[in-house]
């Protein structure tokens, strides 16, 4: 693993839940790799509630696995640089990152924390083919949350690698968390969190 980017706002009604509308520029932010919790098939993962907050959210989100690197990417090429994709979820110290959004100061102490990026397995682009629709979902102890479509990413993955590579040099190992569908919310200590994406299986991760 090399770099773990994230797309802001990159679903409409999670714009609009996040009170902004309209198609704004593709923006980034990054966690160090070892925010990356692996989790396995099958399995349930743990993270561990995380100081200074009170609002943890979930945000399930396809990430994109880059085998090739690259700069200056055409969106058109982009596929090619693609090894694979998974299930992540970018965990938001939501409280924090509001207060950083009001006083415009960087977002790190609401991303880039401990544990904040669970993922579950990288199934390679050779097995599931070119991911770019299907059914994103969310639920909290078997109640839904969270849903969308990998259609209606307003940045398409293919866009967003050609966005990234224009400002960094895209290496293999880099991982790209694409953004968030509607319904973003809190969870606290005990609860489990199912993160699903057609043809990428569940991903489980227990709050503890
Ligand atoms: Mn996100």
């Amino acid at each position: 693993m090399h770099r773990v980017y994230c797309v802001g706002r990159n679903y409409a009604e999670h714009a609009k839940e996040m009170g902004h509308s309209g198609r704004e520029p593709p923006f980034f932010f990054l966690k160090p790799a070892d925010t990356v919790v692996p989790v396995a098939d099958g399995e349930t993962g743990a993270i561990d509630y995380p100081p200074l907050t009170a609002d943890l959210h979930h945000e399930v989100e396809l990430v994109v696995a880059i085998g090739e690197g690259g700069r200056d990417i055409d969106a058109a090429d982009a596929a090619r640089h693609v090894w694979g994709y998974a299930i992540g979820l970018d965990m938001t110290r939501r409280d924090l990152q509001g207060e950083m959004k009001k006083q415009g100061r960087p977002w790190c102490i609401g991303k880039a924390f401990e544990q904040s990026a669970p993922i579950g397995p990288i199934h390679p682009k050779a097995s599931t083919g070119l991911l770019t629709r299907g059914a994103i979902t969310l639920a909290v102890n078997g109640q839904p949350r969270q849903r969308g479509d990998l259609g209606d990413l307003i940045w398409s993955v293919d866009e967003t690698i050609a966005a990234i590579s224009r400002a960094w040099v895209l290496q293999p190992g880099d991982l790209i968390f694409t953004g968030t569908p509607a319904g973003v919310g809190a969870v606290v200590r005990g609860d489990v969190m199912d993160a699903a994406i057609e043809g990428l299986g569940t991903l489980r991760v227990a709050v503890r």
